[in-house]
């Protein structure tokens, strides 16, 4: 467990012991950043310490991660993280460009990117010994945290819209949590989410609120940075390569922001440790219809403007995202940037990346589409080393997927009938 000696406000920069707050600055209401005695841990380990551990999934940072590892048995609350990297040659070549892979969340024990998040949240929880962890979703926070806490016997209570993806519903039901379906948005629900955890003394996971969640998402960060130091040599040399013209740019969707505030904050702590020299260019794709994050990133101001979201990719459909500020400087702070994509973007996206065997809900595949925008525009090219996330698996929302493809024909069963049709 990696040295976890306080939290820092975002906003006001002001430092708050460990057990003297649990969620966000109680001044400003900024997101609190988890600090660690990089001083420690820079004395105890060495990146190959981590790289000769065992464990594929994401405790094998538990050095760098603020909550003990869980203990015992194995179950899927040790399973997040690991996720696989594959090189898109083809789609590569269509693109124009060298040197491209994606990372495939999808692989994750429920499916999406929040299996990171929601692995810590629940460690902690029974660190703090929480009786009932309660979190607000669009569907994939909510499964996460329903499948960790069912892994580890733990309460979760699952607020979520009505509107939410009937698959993603029935992880929640299937995962045995209470969960409760809000006649509103996603924001509606986050504040009541909230508004119980005050009243009923429930510990709460909401995104960005609670300080742990980048802590889990941060774990991929780590994982992109062991794959290119070299766990794949051939990968190695070649971002090796690329690395001398443009470093490593990572395509990551955005709703929240607190993925790719968890990935800065990852790359951040290993930049702290000395572990790390050139951080990779962090690029956020949101939907043309819940772009407040970019709209903030492209006014080049940290004041975020809610929306009114409206996107067929509702993994990141919010009206105020809850980690804006800090998803804002990921990007700035990295020499990235933030791109929008429209709906039907995101159906070509989620069709292209099947074609090569990865099957994307539209949340997924809109970094990938974010990418084909960016390549489209000369922000990306050549031999660029480049990183697309899958962050959530099409089978969360056949009904998306339904819409980027033609329907099947329906033949009668004989072979005139086969031949006809061929
Ligand atoms: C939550 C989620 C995102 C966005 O993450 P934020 O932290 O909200 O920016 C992207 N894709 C999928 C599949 C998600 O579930
Ligand atoms: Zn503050």
């Amino acid at each position: 467990m990696g040295k976890f000696i306080g939290y820092r406000c975002s906003l006001c920069g002001a430092e708050y012991a460990p057990a003297q707050i649990t969620y966000t600055c109680p001044q400003d209401g900024g997101n609190l950043d988890v600090v660690l005695d990089y001083n420690a841990i820079r004395n105890k380990y060495r990146p190959e310490d981590i790289f000769s551990r065992h464990d594929p999934s994401l405790w094998r940072y538990s050095p760098l991660i603020p909550v003990p590892a869980p203990q015992g048995e194995a179950t899927p609350l040790h399973a997040a993280g690991g996720t696989p990297v594959f090189q898109l040659t083809s789609l590569a070549a269509k693109l124009d460009l060298q040197n491209l892979w994606l990372k495939d969340e999808s692989r994750n024990p429920t499916a999406s990117f929040k299996d990171r998040a929601s692995a810590i949240v629940v460690a902690r929880a029974r660190e703090i010994k929480a009786r009932v962890v309660v979190t607000a979703s669009t569907g994939n926070a909510g499964a996460a945290l329903a499948g960790m806490a069912a892994a580890a016997g733990q309460k979760a209570v699952i607020f979520a819209p009505k509107s939410a993806p009937p698959a993603k519903v029935a992880q929640l039901l299937i995962f045995g949590a209470k969960v409760i379906l809000v006649d509103g948005t996603y924001d509606d629900a986050f504040d009541l989410t909230i508004q119980c955890a005050n009243e009923f003394g429930w510990y709460c996971r909401n995104t960005g609120y609670n300080p742990f969640t980048v802590e889990g998402k941060k774990t991929a960060a780590f994982e992109i940075w062991e794959w290119w130091h070299g766990v794949h040599p051939e990968f190695h040399k070649r971002i090796g390569e690329g690395m001398d013209h443009n470093p490593l740019t990572i395509f990551v969707s955005v709703g929240d922001g607190n993925i790719i505030s968890g990935l800065h904050k990852g790359f951040k702590d290993l930049v702290k440790l000395g572990w790390l020299e050139r951080m990779p260019r962090l690029i956020g794709v949101q939907a043309e219809g819940s772009a407040a994050i970019a709209n903030a990133f492209h006014g080049n101001t940290e004041t975020i403007t809610p929306v009114s979201a409206k996107t067929i990719a509702d993994s990141i459909s919010v009206d105020l995202p809850r980690d804006g500020v800090r998803a804002v400087r990921a990007a700035k702070e990295t020499g990235g940037t933030y791109i929008t994509v429209s709906d039907e973007d995101i159906l070509r996206a989620i069709a292209e990346l099947g074609r090569v065997g990865i099957f994307a809900e539209p949340a997924g595949a809109a970094a990938y589409a974010g990418l084909v925008r960016a390549a489209g525009s000369g922000v990306v090219g050549g031999d660029d080393p480049i990183l697309v996330l899958n962050t959530g698996s099409g089978l969360k929302d056949v009904r998306a997927a339904m819409q980027a493809v033609a329907d099947a024909p329906v033949i009668e069963p004989t072979l005139e009938a086969v031949k006809k049709l061929l």
